[in-house]
């Protein structure tokens, strides 16, 4: 079993209400060889939401609590996406879930960018707050865009 953010599974989930469906993730899904996980949501965020960025670092400076997670009205939003995280992880951990599909970019999922806190569209390198978590509980995270695909992730 994989796990897939739900937006490129095709769930409406993102911050605009749209989703970034990726067909062969969503075909995974439909096979039940993957689960999806959206760690705004679980952290109780709604949809639509005002979007937020990283401000201070990334998401491991989240977690050292040395940055914080602030929408674009101002809002510190650091705590919902934390426990969101938890809550996406523990989901992962029951069925055994050790590697996943992450939505590049965004200040939960990113992997390899995220936005720099200015609201501006900058980007830089770092990862999300859900991201910094399961890879430190050891999950193995790809984006779709370096996501090698179902044979190579199976050792196939
Ligand atoms: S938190 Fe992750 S799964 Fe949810 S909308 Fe953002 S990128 Fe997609």
């Amino acid at each position: 079993m994989l796990g897939v953010s739900s937006c490129l599974a095709g769930i409406c989930c993102r911050y605009d209400g749209d989703h970034n469906q990726i067909d062969s993730l969503r075909q995974l899904v439909n096979e039940e060889k993957a689960l999806t996980i959206c760690p705004e949501v679980l952290g109780g965020l709604p949809t639509p939401r005002t979007p937020a960025e990283i401000i201070g670092g990334d998401g491991f400076d989240v977690w050292d609590d040395v940055a914080r997670v602030v929408d674009k009205t101002g809002r510190d939003v650091t705590d919902m996406y934390k426990a969101g995280a938890i809550k996406a992880y523990n989901e992962f951990a029951r069925l055994d879930v050790t590697q996943v599909i992450l939505k590049e970019r965004s200040p939960s999922c990113g992997s390899q960018l995220i936005y720099d806190g200015t609201f501006s569209g900058i980007r830089k390198k770092g990862v999300g707050v859900a991201t910094a978590y399961f890879i430190k509980q050891g999950i193995q995270v790809f984006s779709e865009e370096n996501w090698p695909g179902e044979e190579e992730i199976n050792g196939n």
